[in-house]
């Protein structure tokens, strides 16, 4: 019997239901160290998505040589920040629908117990580093759009065009394919939704094949914008689905101090205006020196729904371990859809968890966007390493080409929802 993809997804899926919550392989080894609840786990430690990887090493030795948590979580994300080719953060972030660069960011700093945080911000790179700024200089937590870019630039931080030509071409080639579908209209949470229509019906052609024809057409559009013929696929791909990224850190001193911050530039070609949930805090973001620190990379509306990252730290509070704590609140987001497996492919969700005894864990909701690309959270407690993390459902999200037709039964009333 031949093993198509087709036929990869629905035994996944079938085998993440009929395993209940753990979808995992019994004995498979999570790689993930609060699998062993005794013992002390280290400190320090900094824990963030892996687009922050090249940047641990010199926080980490920030954070050993005496650093403040806040500013070593913070010297993480401004390298994503700071880097044009890093598309979901910062500058170079791929923008709105209206081709305009749209950041968000919070902050918390668990040792003097405050928040700061901004949205929408247009034109300053950095906004990790606003975020703190509102935290250090207002008596106010959450600053948006102009009135932010102006309180940035009050207290010096540069204005400077975040829009890198690369994050332009893939933004117009978005836009003369998207001319009739875009994010206006109803949203993957209306009972109205319907999953998107790939091409005419095919009448004389199979799916794949109109798949095919669709991204040729796609590519060849691609190469007359002048998108370099090595980038033009991965250029057709955030075109068909729109990418999330993002990068959280939290970092955890030898004391017991921690801090978490996260940085992002939004859902791609999102309507402007619109804030996920980087910059909300309890959800892309929440510290509780008292118990420990989460936050979040992927679908910002599903987790400013569960307050995420504000839920999993309570988890923890109440005795949950890091991995249960995450696991819990992405069986939340599967939830609030039923367990209707056709909307769920379309959302992502990856926890970067890191309890206040260096506990720490990754979990996502899917095992990654494809195959051999699987979500990773990055780790420095004096070694540095990322691993990949353990996955409530298995499979990809946003399959590509289309994701299979999941069959009637499995659609609804999974086990993990009881
Ligand atoms: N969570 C972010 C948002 O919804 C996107 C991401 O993680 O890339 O804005």
């Amino acid at each position: 019997m031949t093993f198509s993809r087709r036929n990869f997804v629905k035994t996944s899926v079938l085998g993440a239901v009929a395993a209940g919550v753990g979808t995992r392989a019994q004995g498979e080894d999570p790689r993930q160290n609060d699998a062993a609840p005794s013992g002390p786990h280290k400190r320090p430690i900094i824990v963030c998505a892996n687009n922050g990887y090249a940047y641990l090493e010199n926080a980490f030795a920030f954070l050993k040589g005496g650093g403040d948590t806040l500013d070593a979580a913070i010297k993480v994300v401004k390298g994503p920040e700071d880097d044009p080719n890093d598309d979901s953060v910062g500058l170079g972030g791929i923008p709105s629908e209206e081709g305009v660069v749209e950041l968000d960011a919070c902050c918390m700093h668990g040792p003097t117990r405050r928040a700061g945080s901004v949205g929408g911000v247009r034109n300053i790179k950095n906004v990790a580093l606003v975020s703190k700024a509102v935290m250090e200089h207002t008596g106010h937590v959450m600053l948006v759009g102009e009135g932010a870019e102006r309180f940035a630039v009050a207290v010096g931080f540069p204005r400077e065009n975040l829009l890198t030509e690369h994050s332009r071409k893939i933004w117009l080639l978005w836009k003369e394919f998207h001319s009739t579908d875009d994010w206006w209209g109803p949203g993957l949470a209306d009972p109205h939704w319907q999953a998107p229509a790939f091409g005419p019906a095919g009448k004389d052609k199979p799916q794949s094949e109109l798949w095919q024809d669709r991204i040729q057409n796609l590519q060849a559009r691609a190469g007359d914008l002048g998108i370099e013929p090595e980038l033009q696929l991965a250029a057709v791909r955030k075109v068909l689905f729109p990418p999330t990224g993002t990068i959280h850190c939290s970092a955890l001193n030898d004391k017991g101090e921690i801090s978490g911050v996260t940085t992002t530039s939004g859902l791609a070609f999102k309507l402007p205006g619109r804030c996920g949930d980087s910059p909300i805090i309890g959800a892309g973001c929440y510290t509780d020196q008292d118990v420990g620190s989460a936050g979040a990379t992927g679908s910002g509306e599903e987790n400013i729904k569960v307050a995420g990252a504000h839920t999993i730290v309570e988890n923890m509070r109440h005795g949950m371990s890091p991995q249960e704590a995450g696991m819990d609140a992405l069986k939340r987001i599967v939830r609030n859809y039923n367990g209707d497996m056709n909307r769920i492919h379309f959302l992502d969700m990856t926890y970067y968890i890191l309890r206040k005894d260096g506990a720490y864990s990754g979990v996502s909701l899917w095992e990654g966007y494809s195959k051999g690309h699987p979500h990773k959270i990055a780790i420095h407690d004096g070694a540095l390493r990322a691993e990949a993390t353990v996955s409530l459902l298995k499979g990809y999200s946003q399959e590509f080409p289309p994701f299979p037709d999941i069959p009637e039964d499995l659609k609804k009333g999974s086990e993990y929802l009881k």
